[in-house]
């Protein structure tokens, strides 16, 4: 059995192989059109002994887009559909599991598809893992699963208060993540993500994260939506950081029987990313207050010891910086325009 903390090492592997070439490796990527599934399948595409990267996306976020010039298998279906995904699960050494209804406040007007999508399309995944065998499952759960539990830091041993159907359903989706790993020994990785943020984020719809949402206003000289005083605090992820830790996880294979907060700890208000974000575009930028959301929890922060020690290697990008990156993509990119939704 694998235990919480124990780590397979790809290295380990090839050092005990001695000379012997270790196979190729074939990557499925779930929801791989999407915001964090595009730019981690940008990074499997080079990366020099993983030869083939399959994505499974029905597209009804993301976009084909996103992967444009890749050399990637694309399946364009559902995960909700077993033979689409027992298909797109044949021969793959890990699946990167990132197909979600992924926002708070559309689950709350649509609990029914986040369930179904959310929950029920992870047990989906897990068990067309197993039915391939031998498959590590590396899944996206989210810290919305802390939900009315106030403690900050956020460290993994706290007790999960969701508190929007989305937060239930990402519970679900690292329980039954977890339970597979303990029931049937498979090799999985809960990784609880916090605000991640990024090019290739889209910012259209009603429901924007908060960074795309900002830059697509003040692109357009609008002023930027606040909801609430703008003091609540986030632990922005830059994608680049989340795309590293994945790549690392795959590469050295591992496990970890418990769920894994993925961020590093810093406590970011909102009214701080406008004035770096006034920085950044080099002039004032004009806020419009606007009523709480509900279901938002008012501060978020990762206690990141044991993702520190898990993936020591693993540097996170600096906030400004990829704040920049990311408004360099806006100003190239004007996603406002194009249709990235
Ligand atoms: P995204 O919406 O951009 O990507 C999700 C992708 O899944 C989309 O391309 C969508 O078309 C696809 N999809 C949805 N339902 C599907 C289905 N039934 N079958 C096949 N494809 C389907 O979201 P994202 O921001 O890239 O998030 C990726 C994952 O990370 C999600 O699971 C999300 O819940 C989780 N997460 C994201 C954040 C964040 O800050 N972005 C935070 C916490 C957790």
């Amino acid at each position: 059995m694998h235990q919480p903390g124990t780590v397979a090492t790809f290295s380990d592997l090839r050092a005990r192989s001695n000379l012997v070439q270790l196979p190729a490796m074939k990557i499925l990527v779930t929801g791989g059109a999407g915001f964090i599934g595009a730019n981690l399948v940008r990074t499997l595409v080079d990366q020099p002994d993983i030869n083939d990267v399959v994505v499974i996306d029905d597209l009804s976020f993301g976009s084909r887009l996103n992967l444009d010039g890749l050399d990637v298998t694309f399946i364009e279906g559902s995960i909700l559909d077993e033979d689409v995904l027992m298909t797109a699960m044949t021969g793959v050494s890990s699946v990167v599991h990132l197909a979600a209804r992924s926002s708070v406040p559309r689950s709350i007007i649509y609990p029914m598809a986040a369930h179904t999508d959310n929950a029920t399309g992870t047990a989906l995944v897990l068990e067309a893992a197993r039915a391939q065998g031998g498959v590590q499952v590396i899944v996206a759960s989210s810290s919305s699963v802390y939900g009315a539990n106030n403690t900050l830091p956020k460290h993994e041993g706290l007790a999960t208060r969701p508190v929007s159907p989305y937060a239930a359903s990402k519970l679900a989706t690292e329980s039954y993540t977890l339970a597979w790993g303990h029931s049937y020994d498979m090799p999985v990785l809960a990784l609880r993500f916090f605000n991640v943020f990024g090019p290739l984020q889209p910012p259209l719809h009603t429901y924007a994260a908060v960074i795309p949402a900002f830059l697509s206003a003040a692109m357009q000289d609008q002023p930027l939506p606040v909801h609430g005083d703008g003091t609540q605090c986030r632990d922005f992820t830059y994608v680049d950081t989340v795309v590293a830790v994945i790549v690392d996880a795959i590469h050295r294979r591992v496990s970890h029987l418990e769920p894994l907060n993925l961020a590093f700890g810093k406590k970011i208000t909102l009214l701080e990313v406008i004035s770096e974000l006034e920085v950044i575009l080099d002039r004032n930028l004009a806020i419009e207050y606007q009523p709480l959301r509900m279901g938002d929890v008012a501060r978020s922060q990762a206690d990141s010891s044991t993702l520190r020690r898990l993936f020591p290697d693993v540097t996170p990008s600096n906030f400004v910086d990829g704040l920049r990156a990311t408004a360099d993509w806006f100003r190239l990119s004007r996603p406002w325009q194009n249709g990235h939704d």
